[in-house]
């Protein structure tokens, strides 16, 4: 894949330091034809900002973030609810020309609305423990809250 730029001023570009494989990103190896191409895969992903758009507030290079199993603006009605998965401006990783976690480096879109800031280094010992929360742990979480 080539390297991300910055392609929208809501855009960020992140480094990959830590990613995890998603039982769903290995669906498809049971299904995907040959490609020359190949595909994009992976949403579980966190890593050091490289570059930000103009409209990217409260980011900068250098910063360690953490990106969550969608992207999404964090301002529509769905967002507003705590439903960024059905965010009226967001979507998957690793689809429609959007980059995935398995990669060297990531376009983040709506990167204020997605990203979050994680308070420790790009050396700490904690980072595959934070790394769980991209997708594995709130989905345990919300799956036992539901459960009661
Ligand atoms: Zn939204």
């Amino acid at each position: 894949m080539p390297d991300p730029g910055i392609q929208q001023s809501a855009d960020a570009v992140v480094r990959v330091v830590n990613a995890c494989i998603c039982g769903s990103d290995l669906w498809p190896y049971r299904s995907m034809p040959a490609s020359d191409e190949g595909e994009r895969i992976g949403h579980e992903f966190l890593g050091v900002i490289e570059d930000v758009g103009a409209d990217v507030e409260g980011f900068k290079a250098g910063d360690l973030v953490i990106a969550p199993f969608v992207w999404s603006d964090g301002t529509c009605d769905f967002c507003r609810e705590g439903l960024q998965t059905s965010c009226r401006h967001g979507g998957l990783w690793a689809r429609d020309g959007i980059d995935g976690g398995q990669g060297e480096a990531v376009r983040v879109p709506q990167a204020r609305g997605t990203l979050v800031k994680l308070p420790a280094g790009a050396d700490s010992a904690l980072l595959p423990s934070l790394l769980t929360l991209s997708d594995v742990f709130p989905t345990g979480y919300h799956c036992a809250r539901t459960a009661g």
